[in-house]
């Protein structure tokens, strides 16, 4: 078995290296784990809960370090990775505050003297992760599932090992039990053993479509539940009657935030011909105020990719579409010399049939695609096999909230860009996927729901 490596993509750097755990080892983890959610599925709430906000506490003391943990193996900013660790900390404080209400029996009338829902924890649940956000993909999914009295095992992105080990190193020091929260340290050939095995519930996936259309196929064949959290190719609406120069502000950040590699990142420009010249010219003028190099500098607002094989992919889309006869305005070309850099392509009169529409762009390339009315945007936008988020920006909220209806999507923002929030369910449609993390659906998707119907009493 390969080694599982961490490499500085913004140096090329080799960091690390760890030998993937052994069949034997991850018998006893599982094994270990396995107890340790059958005790935390006995203790009170209100302890679990506060374990949950010593979390919180443990990321925000951290938080510098961490971010450069994260900045280090995966090439973002420092300041948004600094940000991705607050937003953990969020997560944690948000259920340790709200889990008490989400879990509330629901008494429901019926012809019983008493039913209700109750909610039990339904195990270990296997997170298979990405790298794009390291830690905050992993703890939106851990906050909950403690919360609600189950134990997660995590398999995590080949290129982040030292982000795994961290999470569980802080973990542990912040008091969650011991094996509790288990890293196993595998490739992706690891992953149909892990789902297969018994003492896994569910499954919980975040990452490509292709590999969650194989990670749903193992689940389903042993008749586990999935949560799939996939691609996306968002649209980014603005109609005519929209405000263009806060619109094209945001679009910038929408597309451009984290490096391009996200999945809610705003990926196809969707503007009608009556304010499409505006907004290229301020959208152009936001992404060459981009500052792309070294990560950790201050001041940087575009890293380096997290690996050169996908720059190379996202290059090869952009030069695909430029054959295809989009028109290239900015940018489009990898760095020269060490690292995964790209400058920040902005692609314009982009068809809905040309690559970059059609495909999901994972990096710093925007596409834009002028209509000429209202209709043919809500057709582009949903000429796609994807469907996570939508932002939809228009001065006339009665239309816009008509429109929300027509576009096929998880989520639709309105007049702002799309973004998760531990208050809010978060998911998508289609090929992006199906169940929801984060606020009470989140938390509901792995709770054993249980009706309980009480008879007529004796007395
Ligand atoms: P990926 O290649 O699908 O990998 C994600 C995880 O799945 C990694 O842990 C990977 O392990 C594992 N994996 C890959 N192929 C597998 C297979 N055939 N069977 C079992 N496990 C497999 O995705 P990525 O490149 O890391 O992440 C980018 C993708 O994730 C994009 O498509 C993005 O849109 C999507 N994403 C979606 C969301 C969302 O919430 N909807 C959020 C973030 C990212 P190895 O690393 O060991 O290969």
């Amino acid at each position: 078995m390969k080694d599982i490596v961490s490499i500085n993509p913004a140096t090329d750097e080799e960091l690390a290296r760890f030998p993937q755990h052994t069949p034997g080892q991850i018998e006893a983890l599982l094994t270990r784990a396995a107890a340790a959610q059958a005790a935390w599925a006995r203790t009170p709430l209100a302890e679990r809960l506060q374990v949950l906000r010593q979390v919180a506490q443990v990321l925000r003391e951290r938080k510098q370090a961490l971010g450069l943990t994260i900045t280090l193996e995966m090439g973002k900013p420092l300041a948004e990775a600094v940000g991705e660790v607050e937003k953990c900390a969020w997560n944690f404080e948000h259920y340790a505050e709200a889990a008490p209400g989400y879990l509330q029996d629901q008494v429901i009338a019926s012809n019983a003297t008493d039913s209700r829902v109750v909610y039990d924890p339904v195990g270990l649940v296997l997170a298979v992760m990405p790298w794009n956000y390291p830690f905050w993909q992993v703890m939106r999914a851990v906050a909950p599932v403690l919360a609600g009295g189950n134990g997660l095992v995590l398999k995590h992105a080949s290129n982040v090992p030292q982000c795994a080990l961290a999470l569980q190193q802080l973990m542990q020091d912040a008091g969650v039990p011991d094996g509790l929260f288990t890293t196993v340290l595998v490739d992706a050939a690891g992953v149909p053993a892990l789902i297969a095995d018994p003492r896994v519930a569910a499954v919980t996936f975040t990452g490509s479509t292709p590999a969650g259309r194989q990670i749903a196929g193992l689940a389903a064949q042993a008749l586990k539940k999935q949560v799939l959290e996939l691609g996306g190719s968002d649209p980014f609406i603005v109609l005519a009657d929209a405000d263009v120069a806060a619109a094209a502000a945001v679009a910038v950040k929408a597309r451009f935030q984290n490096t391009g590699q996200s999945c809610i990142a705003a990926k196809r420009f969707i503007v009608q011909d009556a304010v499409a010249d505006a907004f290229v010219h301020h959208f152009c003028e936001g992404v060459r105020a981009l500052v792309v190099g070294d990560p950790q500098a201050a001041g940087t607002t575009q890293g380096s990719m997290a690996k050169r094989s996908l720059r190379d992919e996202l290059h090869q889309q952009v030069l695909a579409s430029v054959r295809e006869g989009a028109q290239l305005l900015l940018g489009g070309q990898p760095v020269e010399g060490p690292g995964a850099f790209y400058q920040p392509a902005v692609l314009d009169h982009v068809q809905p049939q040309m690559t970059v529409a059609r495909e999901e762009t994972f990096g710093p390339a925007a596409a834009i695609l002028r209509v000429p009315d209202v209709a043919s945007a809500i057709r582009v936008a949903n000429d796609t096999p994807f469907g996570l988020g939508a932002a939809l920006w228009s001065q006339d909220l009665e239309q816009a909230q008509a429109l929300v209806h027509q576009l096929q999507a998880g989520a639709v923002f309105i007049n702002g860009m799309v973004a998760s929030d531990p208050r809010l369910p978060f998911g998508g449609s289609k090929a992006s996927g199906y169940g929801r993390e984060l606020g009470a659906l989140g938390l509901y998707e792995f709770m054993q729901i249980k009706t309980v119907w009480r008879g007529p009493s004796r007395a």
